[in-house]
């Protein structure tokens, strides 16, 4: 039983796999030595998983197929405007070997016709050291992953009869499109024409131009991104010869054919595609390679332009710090203050790729939601990629919030927006939304004047806890409470020992951490600051703790051992009742904060 995706092609392999209709392409006699009846159909995605199905495995050769790649290493070694100047872009509607030449500059209509192409290929470069042919081949191994080589019946057949094309070569030589000698750039172009690939090589070079120009399987880039960009466009318009147009209109990828039977499809950031069959329709593209692409499009819905609405999904929620606090380690006070001053902080979470269409949906909604707010955050740990209108979104942002009179904090792990974005302008980029979150937390309590609790220390009467006791109370559990202090860096619990005791930090700092499941990295989960009662989970039924606590700085604690709250319990049950009492409405409260944040976690 076949996967649901091979399943999807082996049926549109199987739907034309008696087509007979076509013909080889005879007017190189060795050509006609195929068999006919072969047909493949491959595709490789863009993180190299490939699915094939029927003769995926035949060499055969490349032909015009090698146009587009050809195309990619000139504009790779000359930049855009220079091949411009030999080859221009524009559909010639005329077929694959037309004299297509612009009547006053000589220049090819297009580099995937053979004018264009010969111009090309007389642009890759030609030393000593690496002549053209062997530079060409190995760069194109480097499309398919592997070292491919060159059919040297089929090139000596078109070599001897390949007057069109030698025509065509002259007449750019006149124009100077070509430099001399036109003789030896015609047999590299038929050369390149004969290089010898399988359909699955086909489907993993394809799968290179749909990876921005990075070879999936070895990882390796082959061609830089940009020249990927415009290979595509000129396949988009001129790929099938004059039959690009209805292609376009059809099937919606841009493809690129030859005689030899072959086709590629290229789908940008999806799959490479190719189809093998040698039997050629009147426009000299293969019959059920045609076929079989206009079906694939239209059951995996692969037309180009339709685009999905990415932007309906860009903004994964936006709330305000009050629900979603960073800190769960404060002390019920510094908890409540910020339960009220954290509805000034609205924080934005975006998700996949940024774009114009996008990041106007984050600039909307900031918008909408900016009054009553002070800060404003965006979460963009779960945004993919950026593209050339981040920057400039980002930065307009960046003002726009900032002459409001807010702050502005962007939670930037994996450092999608360019360092450079926001300069000159007063906004915080963080390494984590953690980070970012802490900040505006530290920013609050400072703001609403309680002082900084890591420099004070809490006497053992200022806790809540201890408060509410009452003095009489207090006083009988004071013998019980012992000092104890914790250099930076001690563990003052370890996950998994079991709870013996709970703490009221009475000075320091400390952090709240889970070993991470997958590696042995560790998971901040909270810290803590003075003030607070912390490891009072598990002492009632001696559970296993269920994460690390370690001094951040030098912690002094006052601890109350379970031993000694047993005693409590069978000596002075006031006592015992009250601590318990605390615990309880303490841990009510911190469960209710919990559940809001659940609850918006689910949204
Ligand atoms: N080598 C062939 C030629 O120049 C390539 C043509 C093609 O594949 N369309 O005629």
């Amino acid at each position: 039983m076949h996967d649901a995706f091979t399943r999807t092609i082996t049926d549109i392999h199987a739907r034309y796999a008696d087509v007979a209709e076509g013909a080889l392409a005879d007017y190189i006699p060795e050509l006609t030595q195929v068999d006919p009846t072969h047909f493949g159909l491959a595709v490789m995605t863009v993180d190299g998983r490939g699915y094939a199905v029927g003769d995926v495995d035949v060499g055969f050769t490349i032909q015009s197929v090698s146009k587009a790649f050809a195309y990619a290493m000139a504009m790779d070694a000359w930049g855009p405007a220079a091949v411009e100047e030999r080859v221009d872009v524009e559909p010639s509607g005329e077929a694959f070997n037309s004299i297509s030449l612009d009547p006053t500059t000589g220049r090819p209509r297009n580099p995937m016709i053979n004018a264009g192409a010969i111009a090309v290929t007389g642009m890759v470069g030609d030393t000593p050291e690496r002549p053209r042919f062997p530079r060409i081949l190995e760069t194109f191994s480097r499309f398919a992953a592997r070292e491919l080589d060159w059919d040297h019946d089929v090139y000596r057949s078109e070599s001897a009869t390949g007057f069109r094309n030698r025509a065509i070569a002259n007449m750019l030589r006149s124009f100077d499109i070509i430099d001399d000698p036109v003789e030896a750039i015609v047999e590299d172009y038929f050369r390149q024409c004969s290089i010898r690939v399988t359909c699955r090589d086909l489907a993993t070079m394809a799968a290179t131009l749909a990876h921005t120009g990075t070879n999936p399987v070895t990882g390796q880039r082959v061609v830089e991104a940009p020249s990927v960009e415009r290979v595509l466009s000129v396949m988009s318009t001129c790929g099938m010869y004059d039959y690009s147009g209805t292609w376009m209109y059809e099937v919606g990828i841009p493809a690129k054919s030859g005689v030899g039977g072959g086709v590629v499809g290229v789908l940008p950031g999806q799959f490479g595609i190719a189809a093998y069959s040698p039997l050629l329709d009147a426009k000299f593209n293969s019959v059920r390679g045609v076929a079989a692409f206009r079906d694939l499009s239209r059951v995996l819905d692969l037309h180009l332009l339709r685009v999905p609405n990415v932007s309906a999904h860009a903004i994964r929620r936006s709330y305000l710090l009050a629900d979603a606090p960073a800190n769960r380690g404060r002390p019920d006070g510094d908890s409540r203050i910020l339960e009220d001053l954290g509805r000034r902080v609205l924080i934005v979470e975006l998700q996949g790729d940024l774009g114009a269409a996008s990041l106007e949906r984050l600039v909307r909604r900031v918008r909408e939601l900016r009054a009553g707010i002070d800060t404003v955050v965006v979460d963009l740990r779960r945004a993919g990629a950026s593209d050339s209108s981040t920057t400039g979104l980002m930065r307009g942002l960046a003002q726009d919030v900032i002459d409001s009179g807010q702050d502005l904090l962007i939670a930037d792990p994996i450092g999608i927006i360019e360092a450079t974005a926001f300069d000159g302008l007063a906004v915080t980029v963080t390494a984590s939304l953690d980070e970012a979150l802490l900040r505006c937390e530290e920013e609050l309590l400072r703001r609403s004047g309680r002082p900084d609790p890591s420099a004070a220390t809490v006497e053992v009467t200022d806790f809540e806890l201890t408060r509410e006791l009452g003095d009489h109370a207090l006083q009988r559990l004071l013998p019980h409470l012992e000092h104890v202090r914790f250099p930076a860096g001690t563990l003052i619990i370890e996950q998994g020992t079991t709870a013996d005791a709970f703490f009221l930090l009475a000075a320091g700092a400390a952090r709240v951490f889970a070993a991470d499941n997958a590696g042995g990295s560790e998971q901040r989960i909270t810290d803590l600051t003075p003030g607070v009662v912390f490891g009072e989970l598990g002492v009632l039924d001696e559970a296993k703790r269920s994460a690390s606590i370690r001094a951040l700085t030098d912690v002094e604690c006052h601890v109350l051992t379970r031993e000694a709250l047993m005693k409590l319990r069978r000596t002075d049950h006031l006592v015992y009742t009250r601590i318990i009492e605390h615990l309880l409405l303490s841990s009510a409260e911190r469960l209710r904060r919990t559940n809001r944040e659940v609850a918006l976690l689910r949204t």
